[in-house]
């Protein structure tokens, strides 16, 4: 083995080799259980990220100990296409070069989008590998490659025979700067400082007129009647009536609804149906026409008379300078509200009515809720799913439609003759209806999270019923953080139910975030990111995957320290470095067959805590205590194995004729290896390279057997360890507190009751001695003078001081400090018996004297103390030597 472990070199080696070797591709055996976990495909235009290497790292630490337990594992990993994000790229990318996409056609633009993925699509992948990632890339998948959009055209046209998918007329998301329809669980909310306008509509004949208050008074331009909640006494009269919209006189009328809050504004609001989405409902309700005046770019259009081809906000401001000069403007007032902005680009979300393909919700919903109600599917942690309830009990329909040319093209053609419109899974060429050959595929293309939905099973080869589909689904896990449980875990699940007719997965494993080192989230803009392929590259894959799951619970965010990281490279290099040592001292390999008579108590103590550590780090990861488990194998290998048991059987393993000296090598070599299998899922490179230096019968970690408990406790030698444990530490400690030189080897009086340590004494002194730097032992009832006591659970330990000080050199310094501190108080003396300072210097000042000199007094006098005390030591010592 070499002399310093050297991550850089050993990870490339082994992950290399582990691929050779096709450890990590799952071959269908059907004497074993599968174990599947589908990767949450991270988007192409990806770079590996911190939530990346965590998410990932659970992932492998799953899979792996899955592995090692037997199973049939398969981590099927993959890409997506992340529509609007590849589209925003190459627009990006088009716009140096001086081109639109409406100039170079759809055709051109998605050949850029696919040499584009061609060149940076696989980055992120190759980042997974550095990670350690153990996916069997032999089955990686794309969510546009042929298979995957089979699987999307075959959903897409099922749903809509089966009427769950429709083209309407629907008040949708839009973003005037992606230009594209966005869903729901895309908008994000955030507080605006804005103005609410106060707006006199007139009775035609003048005789009334009501007041409405709005954030956007471009849109009143589309107002189509004014609303007041029928149980308002204020309005009652004026309901079934009239007033006249200014600007552009049209008569609207005055309705009643339920949805008008009496407490808002005036208590009256106008109804816009094509420019807010609940004015579309009041619309809906009511029958209202619907007017237009805002187009796709932000722009008045022809319904916005002499303000159309305005910019949207330019319109505004007219649109109040008008109504000022009519009087008509009651007053503005600040206000803060909040507006929706679109998730990618952070422009404010426009409402707008338009034609797109919308998914049914309630009956794909209800399925859905049930599954987890009775319990088929499990969040972890548990509060997750009374999100997910409330998300999908008020789940409206999900527009699916982009208006995008990355991404899978809707399978939805029409005739330009007869407006016949034809769904279908193959290409159409002629109108079903009147046989015109003038027909035209729909030009939008499907919501990313339309293909995402199908992952658990389009990536098994679904719709075809393949020997995979049948094997690995449904899934056992999903992994993922908790921002994306609508936008893709509540849509596998439905997706899962419909198609499969079976759920997606067992368990939904939510992880936090990882913030800074304050608690902030990561962010470009604070660019307070950390890179993971940096980390990596300092100080191994193993230290960083280590760093991120210590300490994590699940839901919970967590913080990455760089000064953790560095803690756990040490971590690694401490196992290396006892790895070495145990190899140094071995000549035994894995034939040998242990005397367990010859074992001594602290070789019975490490199995026993070898055996519990085996029990419940299984036990953690059986229930996904990823952290917990993280923190035991840390504590037993650094403390219990390193520190102890190590140290504790040099004497043995130096003494080559020892009787029990190859079973010390046994014990180092059994407990060694089973903790490098433990630990290998967290850490598979230096658990691996150790391994395969050490003597081995498995060919690698990888593929390597679980380690079993077997149920070995010894619970007296447990006691006594522990006991000794505790001695031989409370002993360090005092020495490193008085300053004692560890060459100084003092006797210690032993006061205790415990009748197992006063039986085994024969056997944990030796211990002591050499650990804790003793000289003698003694069992005794009395307690030595002048002496120091140690409190211990089992008893109490007595050092006489005269053991752990040498007297003389003890006796100068205090003299020392004796005449410093006697000079000191002369001083203060003689400042405070003088009348000039007392009478002159301020009060403080002469308050701050008295209490030094107070201080100096009390020092003073304990010095003279432990003088006395010591003098007296060193009589008694002269009488002894007498
Ligand atoms: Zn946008
Ligand atoms: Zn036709």
């Amino acid at each position: 083995m070499q002399k310093v472990y050297n991550p850089k070199e050993v990870e490339d080696r082994l992950y290399k080799m582990w691929l050779n070797k096709k450890y990590f591709h799952a071959k269908i055996d059907y004497s074993k259980k599968p174990f599947t976990i589908v990767i949450p495909p991270p988007n192409i235009t990806g770079q590996l990220h911190m939530g990346h290497a965590l998410n990932n790292t659970i992932q492998d630490i799953l899979i792996r100990f899955k592995r090692m337990q037997g199973y049939c594992t398969l981590w099927l990993p993959g890409t997506d296409h992340a529509s609007i994000a590849t589209e925003a790229k190459i627009v990006e990318k088009m716009k140096e070069e001086g081109l639109t996409k409406e100039m170079i056609g759809r055709e051109k633009f998605l050949e850029r989008a696919w040499e584009w993925k061609r060149v940076y699509g696989g980055r992120i992948i190759e980042q997974l590998k550095k990670l350690g990632a153990s996916c069997d890339w032999d089955r990686e998948r794309f969510t546009m490659d042929e298979g995957l959009s089979n699987a999307v055209k075959e959903v897409f046209v099922r749903l809509y025979e089966k009427g769950l998918i429709y083209k309407g007329e629907r008040m949708i998301n839009w973003c005037p700067t992606c230009h594209t329809t966005i869903s729901d669980a895309e908008v994000e909310y955030e507080e605006k400082q804005g103005k609410l306008y106060y707006i006199k509509y007139p009775a035609k004949d003048n005789s009334y007129h009501v007041v409405v208050a709005t954030t956007r008074p471009e849109t009143m331009l589309g107002d189509t009647a004014v609303a007041v909640n029928p149980n308002d006494r204020r309005y009652k009269h004026l309901i079934g009536k009239t007033v006249v919209l200014p600007l552009v006189n049209r008569e609207i009328p005055i309705i009643a609804d339920d949805y008008v809050d009496m407490e808002f504004g005036t208590g009256v609001v106008k109804i816009t149906p094509a420019h807010d989405p609940n004015d579309f409902e009041i619309g809906q309700r009511h029958n209202l026409p619907m007017v237009q005046v805002i187009d796709t770019k932000g722009y008045m259009n022809e319904n916005a008379g002499k303000y159309a081809g305005q910019e949207m906000y330019e319109a505004r401001k007219n649109i109040v300078k008008d109504l000022k000069e009519l009087g008509l403007l009651v007053k503005e007032k600040d206000y803060t509200h909040n507006v929706g902005h679109c998730y990618r680009c952070s422009t404010v979300i426009e409402p707008l009515v338009s034609k797109q393909w919308f998914v049914k919700m309630k009956p794909l919903a209800e399925p859905a809720i049930r599954v987890v109600k009775e319990g088929k599917i499990k969040f972890i942690p548990e509060r997750f799913e009374k999100i997910y309830f409330n998300w999908m009990e008020n789940i409206k329909d999900w527009c699916i439609s982009r208006q995008l040319w990355w991404g899978h093209r809707i399978p939805a053609y029409y005739c330009r003759d007869c407006e016949n419109m034809m769904v279908s899974r193959e290409e159409v060429k002629v109108c079903s209806k009147c046989g015109s050959s003038n027909v035209y595929q729909d030009e939008d293309t499907l919501d990313t999270w339309f293909s995402s939905a199908l992952w658990p099973f389009s990536t098994l080869g679904w719709p075809e019923e393949t020997e995979d589909l049948k094997y690995f689904y449904p899934t056992d896990v999903l992994v993922t953080a908790y921002d994306i449980i609508f936008f893709w875990v509540a849509r596998m699940i439905f997706s899962g139910l419909e198609h499969m007719g079976k759920e997606p997965f067992k368990y939904v494993l939510i992880h936090g975030i990882v913030r800074d080192a304050q608690g902030r989230k990561m962010s470009k803009s604070l660019g307070n990111g950390i890179d993971p392929l940096e980390v990596i590259e300092k100080y191994g894959a193993d230290a960083l995957r280590f760093t991120l799951v210590t300490g994590i619970s699940p839901g919970n965010d967590t913080r990455f320290h760089m000064e953790k990281v560095e803690a756990n490279r040490n971590f690694a290099n401490k196992i290396w470095n006892a790895a070495r040592f145990v190899l140094m001292n071995l000549d035994i390999d894995t034939s040998f067959k242990p005397d367990e008579r010859k074992f001594t108590f602290t070789e019975r103590w490490i199995l026993s805590r070898l055996d519990t550590l085996i029990r419940e780090v299984t036990e953690n990861l059986e229930k996904f205590e990823i952290g917990i488990a993280a923190q035991k194998l840390y504590d037993f290998i650094w403390d219990e194995f390193c520190d102890w048991y190590i140290e504790m059987s040099k004497p043995i393993l130096y003494n080559k004729e020892a009787e029990n000296n190859k079973e010390i090598q046994y014990v180092l070599l059994t407990v060694l290896t089973n903790v490098l299998k433990l630990l290998h899922p967290f850490m598979p490179f230096v658990t691996e390279e150790i391994y395969l230096n050490l003597p081995h019968d498995e060919e690698s970690l990888v593929i390597s057997k679980w380690p079993e408990a077997k149920c070995y406790y010894s619970a007296d030698d447990i006691r006594v360890v522990e006991n000794l444990i505790e001695l031989i530490k409370s002993i360090r400690n005092m020495k490193t507190e008085r300053n004692v030189s560890p060459k100084i080897k003092p006797n210690i009086y032993i006061q205790t009751n415990d009748k197992l340590m006063l039986e085994q004494k024969y056997l944990w002194e030796v211990y002591v001695k050499r650990l804790a730097g003793v000289e003698k032992i003694i069992l005794s009832e009395k307690v030595p003078e002048e002496s120091v006591s140690i409190v211990l659970s089992w008893g109490v330990c007595y050092i006489k001081l005269k053991d752990i000080i040498d007297i003389e050199k003890e006796l100068k310094r205090l003299t020392e400090e004796k005449e410093k501190l006697i000079k000191e108080v002369e001083r203060s003396e003689k400042l405070l018996g003088n009348e000039n300072f007392v009478k002159k210097a301020p009060q403080k000042v002469v308050d701050e004297e008295k209490e030094k000199y107070r201080k100096y007094i009390q020092i003073l006098k304990s010095v003279e103390e432990q003088i006395d005390r010591l003098l007296k030591l060193k009589r008694d010592e002269i009488r002894d030597e007498l």
